[in-house]
């Protein structure tokens, strides 16, 4: 049932314009509305088939269509080399990719397609086209067929998102050299693939196209696998990587990409110097940068930082009465949960309620296989920080469930500080990581020890009792592993 909204206005005057309906903005207008504030939400989306959507980046070229492909690939593959371990035997696992990518626009449309339905139910009002905060209070909307108007509202939320960063020595160039949007939606497997970037895009669709069968080279300019992960688990994740047939080529610097008769010749050079490579397609994964074209009039007061994000407060105030902003336009990582979370926050403390969101423990997945997944510091990041601490490791090798799911890569690891035993950091690489970093992230919003994990029933047989053993693990006292 639609809420009422506060404020009786007409059609242009609202409570809280929310600018943006990806996963940030949408979640901020629903919380607006159930706060019984009177609320709009403009997005601008439009996909490649003309259509406008809410969702943002995650629902229409992210999250959920890289998760469609991510499972039906998996399961390709797993049917292909698996099955036979199991006892059964297929003839052949045949790909029919045009009902792969049927399956993941369709998925995309449900998804867009529901966030209309929750607005409906909460009472917010949509409204597809263009907004620019013109002045605090001031909002100009440009509807999809050209028109403008002027809205009003006490508070402002901007959640503009963020787009693909482009590589000057790679320009995108479609079909040819794509960014993660265009190789979400290839209609043919590429031979030859290379991926600029081994970041989480990189490393996600990389293991798509590899799993559906074309030869893939992922180019890293970093000398380290995965710099921000926790080493012990990127050094895990790339060993299986490379298993699989995923050539990661480190401290490689592309210099050049040339598109000559649909094939792409892309340079770089490496500690050995320049080297050549021929594919058929190349992904630029190299980052995505803060998206804010033709969103703010100049004199509205709201500033940016030098690398182009809305300057915001931990609260996300932007330092002008009535304007706040949140998600990838914003400081922080970029990730849906964490632009979901600022988002509710931002409602709520505009409805005079509690709102706070802890940075210090935003998980992280990459949902490749293994899965990878953290919550708080790295080995490292404690290691630097001075405090003596604690590690317990856990193989999924050891694991009866991974067993039974044939899936023992990998292992659970819990950082816990030596002096209060508090948990510092948990990482997983395995099975559904994504899963099971949900207890440790829980566990460190309370402040756990490792002794209260150690104590909490895991039921057997699961993976949760992975980070079980891992936690008593630190402890010396792991029961199911010979190598505590
Ligand atoms: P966006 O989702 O970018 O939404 C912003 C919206 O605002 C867009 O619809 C845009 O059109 C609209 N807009 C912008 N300016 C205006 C304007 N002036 N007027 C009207 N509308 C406007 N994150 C995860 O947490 N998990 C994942 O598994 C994951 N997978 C990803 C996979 C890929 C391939 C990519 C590219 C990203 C992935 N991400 C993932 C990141 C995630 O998509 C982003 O962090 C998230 O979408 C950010 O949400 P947002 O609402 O801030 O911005
Ligand atoms: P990323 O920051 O994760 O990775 C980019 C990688 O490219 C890094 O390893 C970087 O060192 C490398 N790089 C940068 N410049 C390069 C160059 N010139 N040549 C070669 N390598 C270069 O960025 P991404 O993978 O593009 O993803 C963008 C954002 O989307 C990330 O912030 C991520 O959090 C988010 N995302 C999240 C998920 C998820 O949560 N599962 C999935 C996809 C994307």
């Amino acid at each position: 049932m639609a809420n009422e909204p506060q404020t009786p206005r007409n059609s242009d005057t609202y409570d809280v314009i929310v600018i943006g309906g990806g996963p940030a903005g949408y979640p901020a207008a629903i919380r607006a509305a159930q706060n019984k504030l009177s609320v709009a939400c403009i997005d601008e989306w439009k996909n490649r088939d003309g259509t406008y959507a809410f969702g943002g980046t995650c629902l229409n070229a992210g999250c959920i269509p890289s998760k469609a492909l991510l499972e039906s690939s998996e399961l390709y593959h797993r049917a292909q080399g698996e099955f036979a371990t199991h006892g059964i035997r297929i003839s052949e696992a045949k790909l029919d990719l045009a009902q792969m990518q049927k399956r993941r626009a369709s998925i995309v449309r449900t998804m867009t397609q529901g966030i209309l339905a929750l607005f409906k139910a909460a009472g917010v009002t949509p409204l597809t086209g263009h907004g620019k905060l013109l002045a605090p209070g001031k909002v100009e909307f440009t509807a999809s067929d050209g028109k403008k108007r002027t809205l009003s509202a006490k508070n402002v939320v901007l959640a503009s998102g963020s787009t693909p960063i482009e590589l000057r020595s790679a320009p995108f160039k479609a079909p040819e050299i794509v960014d993660s949007w265009g190789a979400l939606e290839f209609d043919a497997v590429p031979k030859r693939l290379a991926v600029i970037g081994a970041g989480v895009i990189g490393l996600e669709l990389g293991s798509v196209w590899l799993r559906l069968g074309a030869e893939v080279v992922v180019l890293e300019a970093l000398p380290e696998f995965l710099a921000i992960a926790d080493q012990q688990l990127a050094k895990e994740a790339l060993k299986h990587f490379k298993k699989q047939g995923l050539d990661v080529r480190l401290g490689a610097k592309v210099t050049g990409a040339k598109v000559a008769g649909g094939t792409v010749e892309v340079t770089y050079t490496d500690a050995q110097g320049e080297q050549r490579l021929s594919v058929d397609r190349v992904v630029v994964a190299i980052g995505r940068r803060p998206y804010t074209q033709d969103l703010l009039a100049p004199a509205t007061g709201v500033q940016l930082d030098e690398r182009g994000f809305i300057k915001v407060d931990e609260h996300c105030r932007t330092g002008v009465e009535g304007v706040w902003a949140v998600g990838d336009c914003v400081r922080g990582p970029m990730l849906a949960h964490k632009g979901k979370e600022e988002g509710v926050m931002v409602a709520d403390l505009i409805a005079g309620l509690y709102g706070e969101v802890n940075y210090k423990v935003i998980p992280s997945v990459i949902y490749t296989a293994p899965e990878i997944a953290w919550v708080g510091q790295t080995e490292e990041q404690v290691r630097a920080s001075g405090r003596a601490y604690k590690t317990g490791v856990f193989p999924f090798l050891a694991s009866g469930r991974a067993r039974a799911m044939e899936q023992t890569a990998g292992f659970a690891k819990v950082l816990a500080a030596q002096d209060d035993d508090e948990i510092l950091g948990v990482h997983i690489v395995g099975p559904l990581a994504g899963e099971l970093i949900a207890e440790a992230v829980l566990a460190m919003e309370y402040s756990a020890s490792s002794e209260d994990l150690q104590r909490t029933i895991h039921a057997h047989p699961t993976l949760s009792e992975a980070v079980h053993e891992a936690a008593l693990a630190a402890d010396k006292r792991a029961i199911d592993n010979i190598n505590r």
